[in-house]
């Protein structure tokens, strides 16, 4: 649970055995203490495979207006700056949203 500047809370998907999923495209963390956001709400400026920076690519809120949804948008239609992160293909990609359960 992480609280946001504006009062609004939300929710970071965590496996069950306690590791943190990207909020945009579901990839799981690969330490177990690793999170996207703080429990304020900062940003930790780190870049998923999926593209995304935490802090830059929400305008640095989490999630300022709907930026999680509107980039997994544009990485499931291939359209995100993904540079160094993998390929994958559309399937995989929807088996891995599956984590977020949205
Ligand atoms: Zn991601």
């Amino acid at each position: 649970m992480i609280n946001t500047w504006n009062g609004e809370k939300v929710e970071l998907k965590i496996s069950s055995d306690g590791f943190c999923y990207c909020p945009v495209c579901g990839e799981k963390a690969i330490n177990e203490q690793w999170r996207p956001y703080d429990e304020n709400g900062h940003p930790s400026y780190d870049i998923c495979n999926c593209g995304f920076e935490y802090g830059f690519d929400d305008s640095g809120e989490p999630p300022y207006e709907k930026s999680w949804e509107n980039y997994r948008e544009k990485w499931l239609n291939g359209k995100a700056d993904v540079g160094f992160g993998k390929k994958m293909s559309m399937d995989e990609k929807l088996v891995q949203l599956k984590n977020l359960e949205l």
